[in-house]
């Protein structure tokens, strides 16, 4: 990798902005596929990818309205277990992969309503889901708060350790022949109606007849997207917290637990290794990435209110990382060609689901490098539907 400042004159057949998931899975599928493939990233460490909490679940994370985001998210599991097999043969590295399923429980009375009406809607769309009393939910995890007033198993969610899949997404696109510029992407290249390839920040322009922009949050700040694009990726801050058990200690928790605790939402994620990872928050606050004293204390007090045994765990890390948001909570993949910029590919957006969805977005993404159709399910995620919004007289 060459160091900032190096000038690079390279020419590849895919340049990728962006090493989140994202982008590295993209990466490495084109270059499996036979393309040549480069990737610019000035600091993956920045990325969401690496503050996530790694559910895969598209069961209790659908909501009233969201129906085609379910239909794109149902798929991405269906395909994340064969995809995860692939990275682990291709690294010899596992990743983490869970399939316990989400324990979603209802601390009071007027949780339990709130968790009622969700898993009506939910059973309506054909989603599986068990209906537990607090007893049976303490059955399925014992350490469960006596006062948790009932749940719900949404039995199809997994989960993954998306720390581990993100260094193996890197590894295996290395390994595929990916090359890995550590640099910003300036701004992307065009002439005569298609991009011709991107500028960095530091180091020189890279030549490639397709682009693909997976910056995450921070897709809109690259010069030379339409200028409609550019507005419709927003940070949304997301506080978190590592919790590990102290030596010794068996697990604590088997399946990802989703709790309403007085009307707010708690998650607890375990992991093979010990790890319980507990999330988040959601903010509207621009870039900011500090961790503040309040949501440390809420996520824990909302924690414990459900998991007692919490307050033994070790406080290992606190985080902040940015979901690219959009305004309507969907992805935004596919070809900027209905702005009249053909060669420009955009594969961001993915907001609270990047994780889940890196499979069939990279899947997506190699099939227009390819010249295949893609999975009928991204056809109301594509760039177009912003210019239209924009031509309407909105983008939000
Ligand atoms: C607290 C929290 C919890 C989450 N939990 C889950 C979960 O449980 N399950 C799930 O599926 N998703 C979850 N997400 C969402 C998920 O993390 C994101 O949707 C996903 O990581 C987005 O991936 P990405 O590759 O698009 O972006 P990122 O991971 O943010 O990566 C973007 C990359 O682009 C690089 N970059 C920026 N600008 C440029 C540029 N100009 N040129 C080149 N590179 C650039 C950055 O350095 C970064 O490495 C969570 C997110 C947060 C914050």
């Amino acid at each position: 990798m060459p160091a900032k400042g190096v000038q690079v004159a390279v020419t590849a057949d895919v340049v990728v902005a962006g090493g989140g998931v994202i982008g590295t899975a993209i990466a490495w599928q084109a270059a499996a596929a036979g393309l040549g493939v480069v990737l610019a990233d000035p600091a993956r460490g920045d990325a969401a990818s690496l503050v996530a909490a790694g559910m895969l679940a598209p069961v209790s994370e659908a909501l009233f309205g969201e129906g085609a985001l379910l239909r794109v998210n149902l798929l991405a599991l269906a395909r994340f277990g064969s995809f995860a097999a692939e990275l682990e043969a291709a690294t010899g590295h596992r990743v983490g992969v869970r399939r316990e399923g989400t324990l979603a429980v209802a601390y009071d009375p007027d949780d339990y309503a709130a968790l009622t009406r969700l898993t009506a809607f939910r059973r309506s769309a054909g989603l599986g889901a068990e209906e537990l009393d607090s007893r049976a939910c303490r059955k399925l995890e014992n350490f469960l708060a006596p006062d948790v007033h009932g749940g719900v198993l949404f039995a199809g969610d997994w989960s993954v350790d998306n720390r581990r899949y993100a260094a193996a997404l890197g590894e295996a696109a290395a390994a595929a022949g990916v090359r890995f510029v550590r640099d910003r992407v300036a701004e992307v290249l065009s002439a005569d109606g298609r991009a011709r390839g991107v500028r960095l920040a530091d180091g020189g322009d890279i030549a490639a007849a397709r682009v693909v922009v997976a910056a995450g949050c921070w897709s809109g700040q690259i010069a030379g997207l339409p200028a409609e694009l550019r507005t419709v990726v927003r940070p949304v801050k997301g506080q978190l917290l590592r919790l590990r058990h102290p030596g010794g200690m068996p697990p604590v928790l088997t399946h990802t637990v989703r709790a309403t605790v007085r009307g707010t939402d708690v998650y607890l994620v375990p992991r093979a290794d010990g790890e319980v990872v507990v999330g988040a928050t959601q903010e509207e606050r621009g870039p900011d990435r500090t961790v503040t004293a309040g949501a440390v204390h809420d996520l824990l007090r909302d924690a414990m209110s459900v998991l007692p045994v919490t307050s033994e765990l070790v406080l290992a890390e606190t985080c902040a990382g940015l979901r690219p948001g959009t305004p309507d909570n969907g992805p935004v993949v596919g070809s900027a060609g209905p702005f009249g910029l053909d060669g420009l590919l955009l594969a961001t957006g993915h907001y609270r689901n990047g994780i889940l969805m890196s499979p069939v977005t990279a899947d997506a993404i190699v099939a227009w490098l390819t010249g295949q159709p893609p999975a009928p399910e991204w056809e109301p995620f594509g760039p177009g539907r912003f210019a239209a919004r924009a031509a309407a007289g909105g983008t939000r």
